[in-house]
């Protein structure tokens, strides 16, 4: 027996007790003639104590010769501490050794195993195995699998079933690239990782399995943004005979359900709010409305003096942000030159000073006199004190560009309070969105995605104001969920595929198996998924989901620890009937 107990256990009541304990060596302090030792395993940390008087010579001689990230096993007495540590649950007792066996030793770690580390990210990646002994990091995959039970008791109570699809599949369009296989047995053929099961959900549906989840691996080959990982895990659930109202109510008591679990809060609100209201309020259609800072439109109010810049825009748009008015010029300039940024893109800001006496300074003083100040004022909410900074130029980009301003400012400003939580529903999301680069419309969800019944009609006219029974969950400013009522007739199905380009031989080629199931009774069906990681790391309060990861990848895709990706030697190449075109 390795252990009758584990190092976070033992308290006051097992003074006296005779234990055997195992794990991992944290700090070795040695005095000669006494020997303190912390042992560490998933549970806690434990002290353990030699001393010349009460423990065998060479057991002692041994205690001494340990160093950090030994694993060993240790038999001895329970006793009271001396000096008592009020920081680690088993502070007042610890451990009379009497005997020790060093079941494996270590080489000195490359990076301090405790709270606060010396490792840098890209050492601490590399021996993640290390890295997971640290609390922070063993503590988020504990969390992360708490996360996971509330999500499959609440959806098992929900008469969901949780039902595993491939992964070897054919391509799925969420708009990123495949992660392809090559098939050994099948010469000159691929198979595609799924980005999502979603079009086994719904054959899931037509098999009459009614209401679907999983907790499954997505893989999407998209150039890394920060915080985005090639293969992430989504709570993907689908329901039959349901309309929209039934899957926000089943996805809106998940979500209350998993922070009144995880966090203890009962969330008041659940507010719903359509994709274009999100833009024009927010100029984001994933709104963090844990603060205002609601955008004000300008057109009316200041497109009607000699102020070029204004007039020329399609949109003038403004925020106040509070207590700005006495920021000093420096301090303004500051911040235009930080909406000047490529990554914000503004060309300018112009600002208005609200002083506390009621009176207006801004940066147009030439072209717009106190009264226009004041309309500016009250469309933007700002109030004595407050700083209105307004934005001009394209509609689509300068609200983009404001929305960033608004998250900036709410970041500096400590609004976005990491324990509050403010879910918010945004709906309709239009069905087709252009794509510059490739001259076409794109499904903004997915093909699969049904039109607004009302909307269908301005398919041929007017595509891009085509709404769609789709919707976001957005919590804290994070999309953590999407999904559609889906589309179920196969005449209706093959007009969406026409309308987002495809032949009607690439769209038999790519998706015939599902028009086939179309024509066997398709019940109608809808569903939506949750993006797994990034829910964890909200709730866990942390800014970047590689914490809660137990492996992740980097910025590039790479496995740091494995060495992944890798090159294949020439056998398994043939065996693959694959031949390389690497350019030097
Ligand atoms: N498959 C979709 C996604 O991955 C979710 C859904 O529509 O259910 O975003």
């Amino acid at each position: 027996m390795y252990r009758s107990h584990t190092c976070g256990e033992l308290r006051k009541e097992h003074i006296n007790e005779e234990v055997t304990l195992s794990g991992w060596v944290q700090k070795v302090r040695d005095k000669g003639f006494m020997v303190w030792i912390d042992l560490r395993d998933r549970y806690g940390i434990i002290q353990l104590i030699f001393d010349e008087e009460r423990t065998p010579k060479d057991v002692l001689e041994t205690a001494q010769q340990m160093g950090r990230e030994f694993v060993i096993q240790v038999n001895g007495t329970v006793i009271e501490r001396v000096s008592k540590n009020p920081n680690i649950d088993t502070g007042d007792i610890e451990i009379l050794v009497k005997n020790i066996t060093v079941l494996n030793k270590s080489k000195t770690p490359p990076f301090t195993i405790e709270n606060e580390t010396d490792g840098g990210d890209d050492l601490r990646m590399k021996y993640r195995y290390l890295d997971i002994r640290r609390n922070p990091v063993k503590n988020s995959l504990i969390f992360r699998h708490k996360v996971g039970i509330e999500v499959r008791n609440y959806l098992s109570n929900q008469d969901f079933i949780e039902i595993e699809t491939p992964y070897l599949i054919k391509s799925t369009p969420e708009g990123a690239r495949d992660f392809v296989v090559p098939s050994r047995m099948n010469e000159g053929q691929f198979y595609a990782l799924p980005q999502s099961p979603q079009t086994f959900k719904q054959l899931l549906m037509v098999g009459g399995m009614d209401k679907y989840f999983q907790i499954v691996k997505c893989f999407r080959d998209e150039d890394l943004r920060a915080d985005r990982q090639p293969e992430f895990t989504q709570i993907d659930c689908e329901m039959a005979f349901v309309e929209q109202e039934d899957i926000l109510n089943v996805f809106e008591g998940l979500t209350r359900h998993l922070l009144k679990e995880i966090k203890g809060i009962e969330i008041k609100d659940f507010p719903r709010m359509t994709y274009d209201e999100a833009m024009r309020k927010y100029g984001n259609d994933k709104p963090d409305i844990r603060f205002g800072m609601e955008f004000g439109e300008l057109n009316n109010v200041a497109q009607h003096k000699e102020f070029k810049v204004f007039n020329d825009a399609e949109l003038v748009v403004g925020i106040a942000i509070p207590g700005g008015g006495s920021y000093t010029r420096k301090e303004i300039d500051k911040l235009i030159d930080w909406v000047k940024r490529p990554q914000v893109g503004a060309l300018g800001m112009v600002y208005v000073k609200c002083n506390e006496d009621g009176s207006y300074k801004s940066s147009v003083d030439k072209f717009y006199d106190q009264e226009d100040l004041k309309a500016w004022a009250e469309a933007t909410g700002a109030k004595p004190g407050d700083l209105i900074c307004v934005l001009s130029g394209q509609a689509n980009k300068t609200r983009s560009q404001l929305s960033a301003l608004r998250m900036e400012m709410a970041e500096r400003l400590g609004l976005r309070n990491p324990e509050e939580f403010a879910p918010l529903w945004v709906l309709d999301f239009p069905l087709l969105e252009w794509d510059e680069e490739s001259e076409r419309f794109h499904a903004m969800h997915h093909p699969f995605t049904s039109p607004k019944p009302e909307d269908i009609k301005l398919l041929d006219t007017e595509p891009g104001s085509v709404r769609a029974n789709a919707y976001d969950l957005v919590l804290n400013g994070n999309e953590i969920g999407g999904g559609s009522i889906r589309i179920y007739d196969k005449d209706l199905q093959s007009l969406m595929f026409k309308h987002l380009g495809f032949t009607e031989e690439e769209a038999k080629a790519q998706f015939g198996f599902l028009m086939d199931a179309f024509q066997y009774g398709a019940p109608p069906h809808g569903g939506l998924a949750f993006g797994f990681d990034r829910l964890v790391a909200i709730l866990g309060g942390q800014e970047t989901i590689r914490d809660y990861i137990a492996f992740p990848k980097n910025n590039s895709g790479r496995d740091v620890m494995i060495d992944a990706p890798a090159k294949i030697d020439n056998d398994q190449l043939k065996e693959l009937h694959i031949k390389l075109n690497i350019q030097e």
